[in-house]
């Protein structure tokens, strides 16, 4: 069954609105009134104080399909954006969400109906997890669903006790993988083979029972609820028949614009890959009312516009060229985001200018890192190489570490953080930069959901399950 990515989504929310779920519109990636977080980074983020209990609406099911940025806070993955085949900065989450309605039972069978009738996809290419001590939704699938025992796994915290941040909803999830076959290199969920494109994560189901508090305790929710996404992007590579999100109908359009605008031929570089997943998420950034700037989310966005210009430099862009994409992203997601051509003219005016205040200085900082790395003793980017750059030639450390990356380079951070504290104490004048998020930047290695890895958090959620 092939559909295009407006066919699924649409296809989705019919389902749950069949179902009697609310159809609730797409969310700002700036949450409302939520300090603790940076971006809106799941579907279940404008949900929060209905899952909390302090927002009550006149419905107890929704679905959404909710636009969501990771490149930034608990969950980044601009790290991995142009290394997997199945990763963005910014993606759809399509979700059903209970509030104390149903549970476990009903959200597994909805989701497997689905799957398995609706889109028809092979049963036996799903696989399943689990959370370690969740008998019941293990019991569920095997016994009710008939999931083979081969194809289901338990699984630690690490990857099924889902939250949305250091604190707030969360819960034990399960899972449903895909596998796309023998041709492609990586192993089912569990193994060591796991962070291949072979076996792909699909849906998410999370049992929200908890509100985690700062201290690191739980506190039990009002009422058990249900709160699920799924990628749009890997459903519709897997609708589509093919074996990366980049292939769809979507990317490979603003691959395709991507290669006019900076005049390529050859559409199969992981620099474009990059510039089409950027512009998504740099247009829907703004759309929401972010502009580039020195701080908070607006230095994200001029991160991400930034890697983005660097990337069609790569490639041997003359001139400014990635706000011209922004014609072919309306013309893939305008019907389901009409306020992209509404705000048309301040995402180009904005992307141009950042792009060209950025050519100035990207050719002579890109020459003089070149420079460095010739004489390089080991493989390491000294920090303050990574400063100068930072503070002359407006190279995010982020930027700095991708093309360190590609020469299988790394960058010396905590030398640069040196530098980065020398210059404050000598211009003696901190208090007047406010959040620098690129200091907080970590790689993607150290960015990895740190929250409940220690062995303490392991015990305090397996205890949950005692009770
Ligand atoms: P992964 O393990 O592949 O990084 P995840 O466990 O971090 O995914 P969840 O937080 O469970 O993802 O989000 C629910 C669903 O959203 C995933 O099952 C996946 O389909 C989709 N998704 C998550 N992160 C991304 C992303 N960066 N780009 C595109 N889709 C994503
Ligand atoms: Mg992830
Ligand atoms: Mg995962
Ligand atoms: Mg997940």
């Amino acid at each position: 069954m092939s559909m295009n990515s407006a066919q699924i989504r649409e296809k989705f929310l019919q389902f749950f609105a069949d179902r009697g779920h609310q159809r609730v519109p797409s969310a700002s990636m700036i949450p409302g009134n939520d300090p603790t977080l940076l971006f809106t980074n799941a579907g279940m983020v404008p949900f929060k104080d209905v899952f909390l209990g302090t927002d009550k609406r006149r419905y107890t099911r929704a679905t959404s399909a909710q636009r969501c940025l990771r490149a930034g806070g608990k969950h980044n993955d601009l790290e991995n954006v142009g290394y997997t085949a199945r990763h963005h900065t910014f993606f759809e989450m399509l979700g059903n969400f209970s509030f104390g309605d149903y549970f476990k039972r009903e959200a597994i069978q909805y989701a497997w109906h689905f799957l398995t009738e609706e889109l028809q996809l092979p049963a036996e290419k799903l696989w399943v997890t689990v959370f370690t001590e969740d008998d019941e939704a293990y019991d569920i699938w095997v016994k009710e669903i008939g999931i083979p025992e081969s194809r289901i796994s338990r699984i630690g915290e690490s990857d099924n006790f889902w939250s949305m941040g250091d604190t707030g909803p969360c819960g034990p999830c399960s899972e449903v993988f895909y596998d796309h076959g023998p041709e492609v290199w990586g192993g089912p969920p569990g193994t060591p083979e796991e962070d291949g494109d072979r076996y792909i994560e699909i849906w998410n189901l999370v049992f929200m029972q908890y509100n985690r508090q700062a201290d690191g305790s739980f506190e039990p929710l009002p009422d058990p609820s249900i709160d699920t996404g799924m990628g749009l992007e890997r459903i519709a590579a897997i609708l589509q028949g093919v074996h990366s999100n980049y292939e769809t109908d979507t990317f490979q359009a603003l691959i395709h614009a991507a290669a006019k605008a900076v005049g390529v031929t050859d559409t199969e570089s992981k620099s474009l890959r990059v510039i089409a997943d950027h512009i998504r998420s740099c247009s829907f950034l703004i759309v929401d009312g972010v502009m580039p700037s020195n701080e908070g989310r607006g230095y994200v966005l001029r991160r991400i516009i930034r890697r983005a210009v660097r990337h069609g430099h790569l490639l041997g862009a003359k001139g400014a060229f990635f706000y011209q994409l922004v014609d072919e992203l309306i013309q893939q997601m305008g019907d389901a985001y009409p306020e992209l051509e509404q705000k048309r003219q301040v995402i180009e005016d904005a992307l141009q200018r950042e792009e060209q205040q950025f050519a100035r200085t990207l050719e002579r900082g890109l020459a003089i890192l070149n420079e460095e790395i010739k004489t390089l003793q080991d493989t390491v980017i000294p920090g303050d190489v990574v400063f100068k750059l930072y503070d002359t030639y407006g190279f995010p450390v982020d930027l700095t570490a991708d093309i360190a990356r590609e020469q299988e380079l790394t960058i010396d951070e905590p030398g640069f953080q040196q530098a980065m504290d020398q210059q404050r104490q000598r211009a003696q004048q901190s208090s007047q930069f406010g959040v620098d998020y690129n200091s907080q930047l970590k790689s993607s290695q150290q960015s990895k959901f740190l929250g409940y890895s220690d062995d303490q958090g392991q015990a305090a959620i397996v205890e949950l399950f005692k009770e």
